[in-house]
């Protein structure tokens, strides 16, 4: 008998660490009251005149497929998005509408990646870009990165890692899970880079409205020369809180968008049609709620900050994005991130993730994900300092 499609896809596609999010998931169930630091899906809602254009179209009739690529004016209004905030300038048939930002990196890997081609991914990155290219047969090439660079890929890191079969680089950023960003000094370091050795560059700029201080993002399609070798990934669910309503968007060269429509459309079609009349009202409607939101995620940055100063727990510093990375190996407890993570949802009722989800190459990072109120967050600091006391006086009587 063959083997059945989930054993084979299960062994094709590392599941890596599932067993811990299943556990830790298991946990939480039996518990009431957990702060959920874990997923990453905003608890702020979708802002409501978003959800009343979703609400018309329906009531008007949006129930039905859409032209493969998505509803004119909404390529037009990412278009016109894109440009405003220091993106490539786009023609309509150069935007590709998927349900959801993850769905088009499947497409990408299920277009671009031939068996034995290399993807080159920050590691620790978002783990989806991994596993779809494994999907395809193509190798997965890690670039480590660390505290020394704030989690950050430089293009000295990557090139090392560059061979005959290099084909894609990813780049995430902000990242996640560390919410750091890359320079734009060496966004543009990176772009030289790939033209250099004829790579094409996803750039995932889903998180790029999302920064905090001075911290911007460099679009690498607008840089010179960078278009035609550029995929950008991006999407509604983060800025706008819309990740229920599945939708995202690649923009590209046309010669790539147009064999990625092809996958696209035998993927699902097309893009649920209330959601891109939803992101189209997000998109060309008013942007203050993008900035309270922003706002507001800046406000439990530094709730989080201040309580891992409160604890004396180092991390990387929260540039974009709605995440921290935190070391516990700076507490000296003598634990992996993962064992922390599980006593903490069991003994202080508070869940985070640990890095190594994301393929980090240490065990000793965690990823906060600032999706809680900040009393919410204030609560879960008290009682992650609690737990940590705890450990801490363990190991104590065992080393008497
Ligand atoms: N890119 C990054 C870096 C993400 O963190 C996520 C989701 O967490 C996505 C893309 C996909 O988001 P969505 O599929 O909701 O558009």
């Amino acid at each position: 008998m063959s083997t059945p499609n989930a054993k084979r896809l299960a062994k094709r596609v590392k599941l890596s660490e599932e067993h811990l999010i299943t556990r830790m998931l298991n946990i939480a169930e039996g518990l009431e009251d957990v702060i959920k630091l874990g997923r990453g899906d905003p608890d702020l809602d979708t802002p409501p005149h978003i959800v009343a254009a979703g609400q018309k179209a329906l009531a008007e009739g949006a129930t039905h497929y859409t032209h493969p690529l998505g509803i004119l004016p909404l390529r037009e209004a990412i278009a016109e998005q894109i440009r405003t905030y220091g993106g490539a300038d786009y023609a309509v048939d150069e935007i590709m509408v998927t349900p959801g930002g993850q769905h088009g990196m499947f497409v990408i890997a299920l277009a671009l990646l031939n068996p034995g081609d290399e993807i080159i991914v920050p590691c620790p990155g978002y783990n989806p870009y991994g596993q779809a290219a494994e999907l395809s047969d193509a190798k997965v090439v890690k670039v480590p990165m660390g505290m020394e660079t704030n989690f950050t890929l430089t293009a000295e890191m990557i090139e090392p890692h560059i061979t005959e079969r290099s084909k894609i680089l990813v780049l995430i950023n902000p990242n996640n899970p560390t919410g750091t960003v890359t320079a734009p000094d060496e966004v543009r370091k990176i772009a030289a880079l790939a033209e250099k050795h004829d790579l094409i560059v996803i750039s995932d700029e889903i998180y790029a409205r999302l920064t905090f201080g001075n911290h911007t993002v460099q679009s690498v399609a607008a840089l010179p020369g960078m278009k035609e070798r550029t995929i950008t990934l991006s999407g509604f669910s983060k800025a706008y809180a819309m990740t229920g309503w599945r939708i995202g968007y690649l923009a590209g060269p046309r010669d790539l968008i147009t064999p990625m429509s092809e996958i696209n459309h035998a993927f699902a079609i097309s893009t649920a049609a209330v959601s891109q009349h939803a992101a189209l009202a997000a998109a060309s409607g008013p942007q203050e709620c993008v900035e309270e939101m922003r706002a507001t995620y800046d406000a439990r940055r530094q709730a989080i900050c201040a309580g891992l100063d409160r604890i004396g727990m180092s991390y990387a510093e929260p540039q974009g994005g709605f995440y921290v990375y935190a070391d516990v190996s700076s507490l000296g407890l003598g634990i992996t991130a993962g064992t922390f993570c599980e006593r903490l949802l069991a003994e202080g009722k508070v869940m985070m993730y640990p890095g190594t989800i994301y393929g980090d190459h240490t065990d000793d990072f965690v990823r906060m994900s600032m999706t809680q109120p900040v009393e919410r967050i204030n609560e879960a600091m008290a009682r992650m300092a609690s737990v940590v006391e705890t450990i801490r006086a363990e190991s104590h009587e065992a080393a008497l």
